[in-house]
């Protein structure tokens, strides 16, 4: 048997509310001037307006780009060393709790950021001598709260680069699904399938993990009853707790592993520009398809959770509730850039934790089947 790391450190402050904390918690970590980092959608909203009065000293820096980039990152360090600031609060999505962990790291670590790649085991050279971090979500999809990684697009290699160590994770996630009552709807959709997906995707991904392996599967329910009902409710704060809850689950048990629908989602952001979860919503029954012939016990786990029958069309049934179209044309996606698609997958490291392995052609013929 090989060895197998558990790992579960993160602190999380959760519940509605929960938001008013803030100053408390930066002042017990000796915070007198955050660097609030945000992206400029979020910036015009009345979620950054409640935070930034809870935190009047704070320096602002809201040029997040939806992928970030080192430029943001440089960008951020540049404002956070002129204004003299002592800690930072991530303020959004998935990209500004990146690019804050990534800001975070810069700030007292001089190499350039490619050097931290975590392909280069990058891993390694990231010490805990960082400030202060408190990650605030206002999705619930990504679960970057909770997690020890930052994904950032690296200048030099136009590449979506990640960085991964167990120091980047934030001081503490404060997680208040008050903040998640105002998402446009598209993005409640997308974001939750994203969190199913991760927690889907944990649970039958290769590899000894008993312990992911019951988040994920409690996870993934969590999701299969609340999201429906959020789009029905977007007010319900119950439901609210339980997406914001699973995505921090998703996020938790794929410490675990993913596998081969976030390879195929990936280029569909970076070359299409598909919404992440939304992708993952597309590709995922297709990718349960291929799986049955290794995983038919652990799918009709999923299937059970789901009040049976098949699981992959049990998920086409959920993606129609939640108002996600079915099918990579319905997205814009030209067929001609499929196999290019194909190219960029096999390259991504996620479909090796996939229960079936996958070839170049599998994952072509994934893209199609799909389509
Ligand atoms: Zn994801």
């Amino acid at each position: 048997m090989t060895l197998s790391t558990f790992s579960f450190p993160t602190t999380i402050l959760f519940g509605a509310g929960a938001i008013g904390e803030l100053p408390k918690q930066l002042a017990k970590r000796g915070v007198l001037r955050p660097l609030l980092v945000t992206d400029a959608s979020l910036a015009r909203t009345s979620v950054f307006e409640r935070v930034a009065e809870l935190v009047p000293a704070a320096a602002v820096y809201s040029g997040v780009e939806p992928n970030p980039t080192e430029r943001n990152v440089l960008d951020g360090v540049a404002r956070y060393r002129e204004s003299n600031c002592d800690g930072i609060v991530g303020l959004g999505g998935g990209s500004p709790l990146d690019a804050a962990k990534a800001i975070r790291l810069k700030v007292t670590h001089e190499a350039p950021l490619a050097e931290y790649d975590d392909l280069l085991d990058g891993g390694n050279r990231i010490s805990a001598n960082l400030p202060p971090y408190i990650a605030v979500a206002t999705t619930s999809g990504t679960g970057s709260e909770v997690s020890r990684s930052a994904v950032v697009t690296i200048e030099a290699t136009n590449r979506k680069t990640v960085i991964f160590s167990p120091n980047l994770i934030p001081s503490l996630a404060l997680s208040d699904p008050e903040l998640t009552v105002g998402m446009p709807p598209h993005i409640t959709s997308g974001t939750g399938m994203d969190a199913f997906t991760h927690n889907v995707e944990a649970y039958l991904s290769k590899g000894y993990h008993p312990v992911c392996d019951a988040i994920a599967l409690a996870g993934a329910k969590l999701v299969w009853q609340n999201l429906p009902h959020v789009m029905d409710a977007p007010g319900d704060l119950d439901a609210r707790s339980n997406m914001m809850m699973a995505s921090m689950m998703g996020a938790i048990a794929f410490q675990k592993g993913l596998g081969a629908v976030h390879s195929l989602a990936h280029p569909l952001s970076s070359d299409c520009g598909m919404h992440h979860g939304t992708s993952n919503a597309v590709l995922l029954p297709v990718v349960l398809d291929f799986n049955r012939s290794v995983a038919a016990e652990r799918l009709d786990d999923l299937a059970a959770l789901f009040g049976g029958g098949d699981p992959a069309e049990r998920v086409r049934e959920l993606n129609r509730r939640v108002g996600i179209a079915p099918r990579l044309r319905d997205w814009g996606v030209k067929e001609e850039i499929l196999p290019k698609l194909a190219d960029k997958a096999i390259l991504d490291g996620c479909h090796q934790l996939n229960p079936r392995p996958c070839s170049r052609e599998d994952l072509l013929a994934l893209y199609r089947a799909a389509y």
